[in-house]
């Protein structure tokens, strides 16, 4: 294994776990303040930097610099970031690398990511974002929150589980010891739970098992991302020598598993500068160096280019047409801090992050209840989890500003939704039950539930019932009385998105 294959594999590691470490200290401590959230890596993807742009008209420079640098970096050294630093490219090689067979014929269609591209930035130009969908960066991070680290929880609280149980002479002791730093390091706050986890798994999966039918079939086919920064890496004077195969032993065009050393330079997009060639010419021939002369890298048919833009044009009606179809929901409840509906669904690139810090977990990917474009965005749903009185940690993770950044004084003032009661449901109205549950969980200040006292008959009994009531003015949604209502499946006590902050004026 040559120098530079060894130092590739060391990068790509070290960023990967670099990469989940901040993943897994991105949650609740014991603080409302996150040292190192994960989204300062995000803050590295232009795909985010472009839905931001087109989502607001201005780009937030102190958010996403990092991703600005990227840019600048693969002008000059072309497309490096997906042969070393990305997350999913580097673990697609190394959980592909078994799955791969020797010899496949598939060619791949490396231009339909250059297709796509276009499609989704014209789509997001007229308002419907739907770079999140396709984005390497959330794809790795929505699985990570809401598939892979659920699992890992649950597997390791049994494990530790097991051997306190056991009493294993040494295991037992050891595990001891090592608990704390799980707990404090590596463990989720609370065992994670999400809706959609097995969709997302799915896809996930999906990625990962297409490398059996091409190396990197991802990079090389689907991701918009690989095809933004080959376009950017169009001016770069970093070049590899020979441009093309130089026909004697052909093992370029054999070994490159990106196609990017075909017979036809223009493929020289594709180049992730993974310097392996170095190590499989056998005539050592294949030198990289700055040159004055830039490559033929594209030939792209216009045509198709042409549709798949056409394409992306056409769905902006139904991008228009998405936060109208949302308002016939009241149960579309947002994370405290969102922006207005329109402008939530293009900012937010679906990365999951205010789902895993979640305090009380209330915040869940959605399926439909935004509409058909609101697909993993995040949405409360009050009967799995609430929103903390006193957390502000969603709005510090969103890489994108989807999810304003507030005060806890001023967290404390937005109303997501209103609390509405079922009194065909709730017990003291429904069956002439005793139940203080929401009243006693409520965690305004001046608690938004009261009671009203009501005689009743119970059993041919007159009853002094205390009857529960919602304060409008002083509720702001928070969902905990839905979550701890007692009542079995649909709880007494829904959230509404009636009188919520970002649109006062509400639903009904
Ligand atoms: S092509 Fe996409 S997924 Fe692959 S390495 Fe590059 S950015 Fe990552
Ligand atoms: S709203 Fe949540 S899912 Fe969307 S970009 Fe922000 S942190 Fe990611």
């Amino acid at each position: 294994m040559s120098l530079s294959r060894k130092w590739r594999i060391l990068v790509q590691s070290l960023t990967l776990l670099g990469f989940c470490w901040l993943f897994l200290q991105t949650e609740y401590r014991g603080t409302d303040e996150l040292a190192y959230p994960v989204s300062l890596l995000f803050r590295l993807d232009p795909l985010a930097l472009v839905s931001a742009f087109f989502a607001s008209g201005k780009t937030d420079f102190i958010l996403l610099w990092p991703a600005f640098l990227l840019l600048v970096l693969t002008i000059i050294f072309g497309r490096f970031f997906c042969g070393w630093l990305c997350p999913l490219g580097s673990l697609l090689d190394f959980l592909g690398a078994p799955l791969r067979r020797s010899q496949s014929r598939f060619s791949g269609w490396p231009k339909f990511k250059y297709y796509l591209l276009s499609a989704l930035t014209l789509a997001s130009l007229c308002g419907l974002q739907l770079f999140g969908l396709f984005d390497p960066l959330s794809i790795f991070l929505r699985s990570l929150t809401l598939a892979i680290n659920p699992v890992w929880n649950l597997l390791a609280n049994t494990t530790f589980d097991w051997l306190y149980q056991a009493k294993l002479p040494l295991i037992s002791s050891t595990a001891d010891v090592v608990y704390p730093f799980f707990r404090d390091h590596l463990l989720a706050f609370r065992q994670p739970v999400f809706l959609l986890t097995i969709l997302t798994a799915f896809v996930f999966l999906a990625v990962i098992l297409l490398e059996r039918l091409q190396p990197r079939f991802w990079c090389r086919n689907l991701c918009p991302l690989g095809a933004l920064l080959g376009l950017c890496s169009q001016p770069s004077r970093l070049q590899r020598t020979p441009q093309s195969d130089c026909s004697d032993c052909k093992q370029c065009s054999l070994q490159c598993y990106m196609g990017a050393s075909a017979a036809d330079s223009s493929h020289a997009a594709e180049c992730i500068r993974c310097l392996d060639c170095l190590d499989f010419c056998p005539n050592q021939r294949v030198k990289f160096h700055f040159s004055k002369r830039g490559e033929k890298r594209f030939d792209l048919s216009r045509r198709t280019l042409l549709a798949a833009s056409v394409g992306g044009v056409m769905l902006a009606p139904l991008a228009a047409a998405a936060p109208l179809s949302a308002s016939y929901r009241n149960d579309l409840i947002r994370p405290p801090g969102a922006t207005g509906e329109s402008e939530f669904l293009r900012r937010c690139i679906r990365c999951g992050e205010c789902m895993k810090v979640c305090i009380g977990g209330a915040l869940h990917p959605d399926l439909l209840r935004g509409g058909a474009f609101s697909l993993w965005s995040p949405v409360v749903v009050a009967r799995l989890g609430y929103c903390e009185y006193d957390c502000t940690l969603c709005g510090q993770v969103c890489p994108t500003g989807a999810i304003k950044s507030l005060e806890i004084k001023q967290k404390r003032q937005i109303k997501i939704g209103l609390a509405v009661i079922d009194k065909n449901r709730c017990l003291p109205f429904a069956r002439g039950q005793e139940c203080l549950v929401c009243e006693e969980h409520c965690p305004t200040g001046k608690k938004a539930i009261t009671f009203d006292r009501h005689k009743d008959l119970v059993e041919s009994e007159a009853r002094d019932l205390l009857q529960p009531r919602v304060l409008k003015e002083l509720c702001i949604g928070c969902g905990i009385c839905e979550t701890r209502c007692p009542v079995a499946g649909r709880s007494a006590i829904m959230i509404i998105s009636e009188g919520e902050s970002r649109a006062p004026q509400g639903l009904l």
